[in-house]
């Protein structure tokens, strides 16, 4: 079984779109949603949950006001101003350090379990899919995003699907680095923008990091051409295989809007363009 990630560094630059045309090409597949913060491949796969799970975050302390003495030991000691003057603990600002509670001289303090997400386990027409929510303002999406690379893995071997193909977050921070171990290959999806291929070349750093075999596909690549030619010398100098380019139509937009996959959205050129891509992919996976 091979591991797919898609994965841009930027947001924005057609990482989904290409994810969901994976997921709707390759037969014998998982599909795993990543992107907890800002999840949207939900739109163009239509999961029906089958299993809603719990992800908890870190503990949040509480503070028993009966037994509270109003010494202020915990306001003094806490670093991240996360305890009022009535002693009532934000959630949000804790950190879940512990530090107040092991200063209470009266122990009226202790730690509560936070939940700080859900993931599911879905079916949809392509296959199944492991997804998630991050709660509002809550961290720790690195934990959750290794929680639904796990799932889709578990998931994966006990159907004996060849492919598990994951949806990357955005960026280059702990997130991306959950997403990156362990996977066989990282397909980045790079805009021809300055922003779109900066974030592309640090994806790819990180990616080099950790030894991850990396291919390259340039989206909306009419939009500058010139961009375009740079990336595809900046590809060949550095030995980064790159395996299509997909004009810029608004067909993607109509797909988006009609939460069908490009691919399955009659004959196209971007459809064209994005089936091309997978025969030359396919290749890499052998
Ligand atoms: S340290 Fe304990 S007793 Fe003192 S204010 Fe905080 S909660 Fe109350
Ligand atoms: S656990 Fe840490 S962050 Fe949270 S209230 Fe106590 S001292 Fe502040």
């Amino acid at each position: 079984m091979k591991q797919i990630l898609i994965i841009s560094g930027k947001g924005g630059a057609g990482k989904t779109v290409i994810t969901a045309s994976l997921a709707a090409v390759f037969k014998s597949k998982v599909i795993a949603d990543c992107d907890v913060d800002a999840a949207d491949l939900h739109l163009l796969l239509h999961p029906r949950i089958k299993e809603r799970n719990q992800f908890s975050g870190l503990a949040k302390a509480r503070i028993e006001l009966q037994k509270c003495t109003g010494c202020g030991e915990c306001i003094k000691v806490c670093r991240f101003d996360a305890i009022d003057s009535n002693f009532v603990v934000d959630p949000i600002s804790c950190e879940g350090c512990q530090v107040c509670r092991l200063i209470c001289p009266v122990d009226a303090i202790s730690m509560e379990n936070n939940v700080a997400g859900e993931y599911y386990i879905s079916e949809t027409e392509y296959g199944m899919m492991v997804h998630a929510r991050l709660g509002i303002a809550e961290e720790n999406s690195g934990r959750l995003v290794s929680l639904v690379r796990k799932k889709a893995r578990e998931y994966g071997e006990r159907l004996g699907v060849d492919y598990v193909v994951i949806d990357g977050p955005p960026g280059i921070g702990c997130p991306v680095i959950a997403s990156l171990s362990g996977v066989d290959l990282a397909v980045v999806v790079i805009e021809p923008s300055l922003s779109g291929i900066q974030d592309a070349k640090r994806v790819i750093d990180v990616a080099n990091h950790f030894g991850i075999k990396v291919v390259c596909i340039i989206n909306k690549f009419d939009i500058n051409l010139e961009n375009t030619k740079s990336i595809e010398h900046w590809c060949r100098s550095n030995n980064i295989p790159l395996l299509g380019k997909i004009v810029f139509d608004p067909v993607v937009s109509e797909s988006i809007v009609r939460r069908i996959p490009i691919v399955e959205l009659g004959d196209n050129k971007v459809a064209q363009q994005l089936k091309a891509f997978i025969t030359n992919l396919r290749q890499f996976l052998n």
